[in-house]
């Protein structure tokens, strides 16, 4: 019998900040895996743009407009992903913004810009996925998988981040918790944990000559990661390969936590 554990055909995903980064780089492992899948973000040309590409693996594709920061906007794109695509097997909560200060200077407003996207968000999504596969397994469809894109922040010292790191931290939190909840129900949580990563979220320290030679020449493998590094993460969790990995969290960062 063929070994195909990592075949995605005929699950459903949902990716929130698929169209950009190291969302794209899962969105597109998951469509190349088979998987029909949904982008959330806000900007509808980088959103065109994103579902232009992953079309290109033959399953079917669903860009949301969407802004996560509004609960009402995160309840209405679950329910409108569901009605679309049938279900949801695999919920991705990556979308995530920066945005530091150092803490003397921090207003209440910088932290809830960043806490509201990057934890209030998580809960908002994982909340509505749950909702949907709870519901489904009581109707003898057990199953699902909750991610979310966490940072290496949340374990390492990160000065003037605050508000990011302490989101970071919290997502991994409310993972381990929502894992021992809903193992009963065949619903796993888990977490991935970027390094540095070439995005638009990092573009400013990606031309930076001092941060290149004293952070990147410390990463082992010697590059900045890529979206494309996280393609294969995304599968791992969305498929039946990953059916007992739950409540964890995976560090992807070249090396550079532990060396
Ligand atoms: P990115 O390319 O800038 O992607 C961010 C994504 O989030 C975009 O798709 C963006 O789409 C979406 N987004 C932001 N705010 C949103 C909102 N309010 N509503 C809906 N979507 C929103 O950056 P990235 O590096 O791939 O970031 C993805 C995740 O990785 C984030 O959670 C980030 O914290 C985490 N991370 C990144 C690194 C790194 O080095 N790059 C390291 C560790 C963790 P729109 O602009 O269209 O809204």
């Amino acid at each position: 019998m063929a070994f195909k554990p990592f075949d995605l055909t005929g699950k459903v995903a949902v990716v929130t900040g698929g169209n950009s980064g190291i969302g794209l780089g899962m969105a597109e492992g998951l469509a190349a895996a088979g998987a029909d899948v949904a982008i959330w973000g806000r900007k509808p040309d980088k959103n065109a743009e994103a579902a232009e590409k992953l079309k290109a693996y033959g399953t079917r594709i669903e860009a949301l407009e969407v802004d996560v920061s509004d609960e009402s906007e995160v309840v209405g794109a679950m329910a409108e992903c569901l009605s679309r695509l049938g279900r949801i097997d695999t919920c991705i909560a990556n979308a995530g913004v920066g945005g530091g200060a150092p803490l003397v200077d921090q207003t209440t407003e910088q932290w809830r810009k960043v806490t509201t996207v990057n934890l209030d968000a998580v809960f908002w999504t994982f909340r509505e996925a749950a909702r949907h596969m709870v519901e489904r397994a009581g109707a003898g469809d057990p199953g699902g998988s909750l991610l979310v894109t966490s940072s290496v922040s949340a374990i390492h010292g990160a000065p003037a981040n605050q508000a990011y790191a302490s989101t970071k931290a919290g997502v991994l939190a409310m993972v381990r918790g929502t894992a021992v909840e809903l193992a009963r129900y065949g619903i796993r949580a888990n977490a991935v944990l970027p390094g540095w990563i070439a995005t638009p979220m990092t573009e400013r320290l990606q031309s930076w000559d001092a941060f290149n030679e004293k952070a990147i020449g410390r990463v082992p493998m010697r590059r900045w990661g890529e979206g494309e590094d996280f393609s294969g993460i995304a599968v791992y969790f969305a498929s039946d390969a990953s059916r007992f990995h739950t409540g964890d969290s995976v560090v992807i960062d070249g090396g550079y936590s532990i060396f």
